[in-house]
């Protein structure tokens, strides 16, 4: 009889599935802790890590993606794997990993966007801002897209975070995105857009925004583009007044005001570019003879909903806006995964503080776990799924100090053995790494960090050369 899992003798084998944010912490502080010896194996369906850091975080933020170094610390931990280009659902399935590992933790994030739910939607011209943002940030599932920014105004719906960086990706120069990893051909398109107004709709008003402060303020810092805020639109309704005035009013929202009102009072400075922010607009239809040529939008007001929330409904009025493009930036979705209990309102996998539950019920299913977007939805800061994957470690922990883990695990070897049948393409770290060496390499020469690989070919052609070491 072998050891309980957690000791030298039988370590506790963890499988990760997805690279990200999420991921690697849940990585991190089951690789730190004191208390058990524990393997973890990360699985992504990419041969690269990092997810959203790598395809999400908008290419002109490089402090942001620099968290990656957190990330290679964990990586160079004893006990870590990766392999990258394995993806689960297809090469192997959630219900065989449970049958080797001690323990599965979900990490995949929330793989596709948000709809209106309006007409003309799928027009040419209309897309989600997923996939634009995956695209430039040369993913190659969305590498050949084609974006036409011949037109002048392009309308960008949402008021997050990823509506700013669309809205900045969509106003940079030529030059300045040649200083970043932003994918090639995105350069190109991107550096010969016509788009000279960029209008960004928010469906309820400036003191419910979703975005961060140096998100908002960067609006007004472009080199080549005007903010554009009307007056009119910042001085507060009642509900927002009453809201701002009070105790509850969180300080990030205080400040937003606070910048929507100085963006307001500034002039234009006659830049190439405008972006426009307005409020209390819905889209409701989007019209165009094949393709995209105007928006109906809605003017909204606020009310408190039963539960106190304050929402935005029609007011009736509408305005039409002419337009060649329009990016719906409402937020991403989840998806299931086969054999995994998935709650499909929320978007999220079934799960109490990361335990992966049956559906309607708090009895968890063994050894499954959740962690990141897929297990509290779409939202916060990548620094946010630090704490959330601290709970959904500790309870794998307590979960192993109640011996509710005491199932059999493969041993390393044969998972590698398994995965050699399966995803014989599969790549592991140091097939990252040399991927990540030619595409620095790549870059080099023009000045810029990388020069990113958009085919699967391409890196796994990388990986297998083991790309050398820079002596
Ligand atoms: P988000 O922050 O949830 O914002 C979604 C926006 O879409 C909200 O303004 C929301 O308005 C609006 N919306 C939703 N449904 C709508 C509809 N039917 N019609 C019109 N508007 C609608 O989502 P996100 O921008 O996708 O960002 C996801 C997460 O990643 C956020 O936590 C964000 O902060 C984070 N992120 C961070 C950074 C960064 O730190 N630099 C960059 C990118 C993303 P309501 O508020 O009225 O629902």
């Amino acid at each position: 009889m072998s050891d309980r899992p957690g000791t030298a003798g039988n370590p506790l084998r963890v499988a990760i599935v997805g690279s990200g944010p999420a991921g690697f912490y849940a990585a991190e502080h089951l690789l730190r802790q004191d208390d058990a010896v524990v393997e973890v194996d990360i699985f992504d369906r990419l041969p690269t890590p990092f997810g959203l850091v790598r395809a999400g975080v908008a290419p002109d933020h490089p402090k942001i993606k620099s968290v990656i170094r957190v990330y290679e610390k964990t990586a160079a931990r004893d006990g870590f794997r990766f392999f990258g280009n394995v993806e689960v659902g297809r090469h192997v399935s959630a219900l065989e990993l449970g049958e080797r590992y001690h323990a599965v933790i979900y990490a995949y994030g929330s793989p596709t966007d948000r709809r209106l739910e309006i007409p003309g939607e799928d027009l040419e011209g209309s897309h989600p801002a997923t996939a634009f943002v995956a695209w430039y940030n040369a993913h190659p599932d969305f590498a050949e897209l084609d974006f036409d920014l011949s037109c002048e105004r392009a309308i960008v719906i949402g008021n997050g975070n990823v509506a700013t960086d669309l809205a900045r990706m969509l106003a940079l120069t030529r030059e300045e995105l040649e200083a970043t990893d932003t994918a090639e051909r995105a350069i190109d398109v991107l550096g010969s857009s016509k788009v000279r107004e960029i209008l960004v709709l928010g469906r309820r008003g400036p003191a419910q925004a979703a975005f961060t402060n140096p998100e908002l303020r960067e609006l007004g810092e472009m080199t080549d583009a005007d903010v554009d805020v009307d007056p009119a639109e910042v001085a507060l309704d009642d509900l927002s007044r009453a809201y701002l005035d009070s105790d509850e009013a969180d300080i990030t929202t205080r400040k937003n005001v606070e910048i929507f009102t100085e963006f307001s009072q500034r002039q234009p400075e006659g830049k190439r570019r405008r972006i426009v922010l307005r409020f209390l607009r819905s889209p409701v239809e989007i019209q165009g003879d094949g393709k995209v040529e105007r928006l109906i939008v809605a003017r909204n007001e606020l009310y408190r909903d039963q539960s106190g929330a304050v929402r935005a409904r029609d007011t009736g009025e509408r305005e039409t806006v002419e337009c060649g493009l329009v990016f719906r930036s409402i937020g991403y979705k989840g998806t299931g995964l086969d054999g995994i209990p998935f709650d499909e309102g929320r978007g999220v996998i079934c799960n109490q503080g990361g335990r992966v539950t049956e559906p309607g019920s708090d009895r968890p299913v063994a050894g499954h776990y959740a962690v990141g977007w897929i297990k509290r939805g779409p939202s916060g800061v990548i620094g946010t799924n630090k704490k959330d994957a601290q709970e959904t470690v500790d309870n794998v922990l307590a979960d192993l100090q109640a011996g509710r883990l005491d199932s059999e695990a493969a041993d390393p070897a044969a998972v590698e053995s398994w995965l050699v049948e399966r995803a014989p393409e599969h790549v592991t770290y140091s097939g990252w790494e040399a991927i990540d060496r030619a595409e620095q390499e790549r870059g080099k020469p023009l000045g810029r960090p990388r020069v990113k690989f958009v085919s699967i070919e391409e890196m796994l052609e990388a990986a297998r050369s083991g790309y050398p070491v820079a002596s």
